[in-house]
């Protein structure tokens, strides 16, 4: 009776009955109704007038009782896909491995996921596992109490109501968030095994919350980083991606080299938190990244994995140049092979890797301040983007000062001024030019350069 009373008063749910969850009260949360979009509070507001349970889930609850912004609000209900799709006028269900709702409301779509159950053995109903025990399948209904126990950390299984502004929580998240731990509901163990990118969000949750990794949760990873080798690289590129776009890219970095994840996660973190120069131009990137993101500039995700992995570009490009290639064709070589090992690991999308191959490329032309070649190099599409890149560079030490320098005057400099600034033809280049039959289309004009 005692123990059940403290754990009431504790809002921890006591180990005799693991489905009693807390239900905190808004003096306790603080989270108030109008801090949730109109849209998702007239989604619950539409499924409760239908009988059904409904609540905001998931990252928007944990963000606001952090005081952060949410990126997107996610309701969870005991109603079907169909049965959602029969309250709302404008709604469609999307059927991927498992089926929810996109529901519009005005501008907004809100996603309403039905509550999913368990696939443990007792449930009778187990899920698909590789030879690892990474879940392959997980697409069954269940109740609010299994839809908690198969989300990853207690401050992600929080059940807000608007209507009632009271917090449903089965596994002490409330209390977790403001004791600034992330804690894995269940064994942390089994929950890698079952999806090792469980790691990569510990790290990036816990940094974008500034809360401390459990221990418990915290000290398996190491030994178990391995199994992300086998997660589908896809799925490994959105997550990086989330990672390294989240606004603590460099925090998380540095943290998944403390938690011994780097290692074999991705070649290219390998290779470069083990060189200075390299470290530093990709220190210099992240900073930057994570500056755009706190005042909600776009990421380019391009240039991002760009700068990552130059290091190892340039340790190619030298190979191939000192085995006797010509400069081009040896960094066109480095480039695409750099790029194929990373495939393996993280399917960087074909459009990304344009991107990343147009910035690179840029660089050895940003040497020739020559003839009319600066001006082609002015107007190329990614100029802004391998202009900033030249700037890292430079200031990450890697170059000399002077090429940058040169570019930043020519680029804001009068049509008088930038002729004033060529430097005379190479030999190499004078013999180029007199066989060029036509000039080139782009002379005099300047790139946009609005972000
Ligand atoms: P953010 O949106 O800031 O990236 P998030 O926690 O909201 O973080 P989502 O991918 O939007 O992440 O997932 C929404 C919710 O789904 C999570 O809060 C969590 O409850 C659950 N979830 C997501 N990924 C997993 C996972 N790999 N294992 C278990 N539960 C997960
Ligand atoms: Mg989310």
């Amino acid at each position: 009776m005692i123990r059940k009373f403290i754990s009431r008063v504790l809002g921890r749910k006591g180990p005799e009955r693991p489905n009693e969850p807390a239900i905190i009260a808004l003096a306790q949360h603080g989270l108030q109704r109008d801090q949730i979009s109109r849209g998702c509070q007239r989604t619950v507001e539409g499924l409760q007038e239908n009988g059904y349970q409904a609540y905001i889930v998931g990252g928007a609850v944990r963000d606001l009782l952090a005081g952060l912004k949410p990126k997107d609000f996610d309701v969870a209900t005991n109603a079907t896909p169909e049965q959602v799709r029969h309250c709302f006028r404008r709604s469609r269900i999307i059927g991927r491995r498992f089926q929810i709702v996109h529901v519009s409301m005005g501008a907004e779509t809100i996603e309403v996921t039905t509550f999913r159950g368990h696939h443990g053995e007792h449930a009778g109903n187990k899920a698909q596992t590789d030879e690892q025990g990474r879940v392959l399948r997980d697409n069954v209904f269940g109740s609010q109490a299994e839809d908690a126990a198969r989300r990853d950390f207690t401050v992600n299984a929080l059940y807000y109501d608007p209507t009632s502004e009271t917090i449903t929580d089965y596994h002490h998240g409330v209390a977790d968030l403001q004791q600034k731990t992330l804690r894995m509901i269940g064994d942390p163990k089994t929950r890698y095994r079952e999806d090792p990118v469980r790691m990569l969000r510990a790290v990036r949750l816990a940094a974008k919350l500034g809360l401390t990794i459990d221990p418990a949760a915290s000290r398996p990873i190491r030994e178990m980083s391995e199994l992300i080798d086998n997660v589908p690289p896809s799925r490994l590129f959105d997550e990086m991606l989330k990672l390294l776009t989240s606004g603590h890219a460099l925090h998380c970095v540095r943290q998944l080299r403390e938690e011994g994840l780097h290692n074999g996660l991705l070649p290219l973190l390998d290779v470069i938190l083990g060189q200075p120069l390299g470290e530093r131009f990709v220190m210099l990137a992240l900073e930057a990244t994570d500056r755009r993101v706190a005042e909600g500039k776009p990421i380019s995700p391009g240039f991002l994995f760009a700068t990552l992995l130059w290091h190892e570009v340039l340790a190619k490009w030298q190979l191939f140049k000192s085995g006797g290639e010509p400069a081009t064709p040896a960094l066109f070589l480095a480039m695409d092979e750099v790029l194929e090992v990373q495939a393996e690991k993280l399917a960087i999308t074909r459009r990304i890797a344009g991107d990343i191959k147009d910035i690179w490329a840029l660089q050895p032309r940003f040497e020739q301040r020559s003839g009319k070649r600066p001006y082609g190099v002015l107007q190329h599409p990614r100029f802004k983007a391998g202009y900033d890149f030249l700037l890292l560079r430079a200031e990450s030490g890697e170059l000399e000062p002077a090429t940058s320098v040169w570019w930043t005057e020519f680029l804001h400099a009068s049509d008088e001024a930038r002729a004033a600034m060529l430097l005379p033809p190479t030999p190499g280049e004078a013999r180029k030019r007199r066989r060029r039959r036509r000039p080139p289309a782009s002379i005099g004009q300047t790139p946009n350069l609005q972000e």
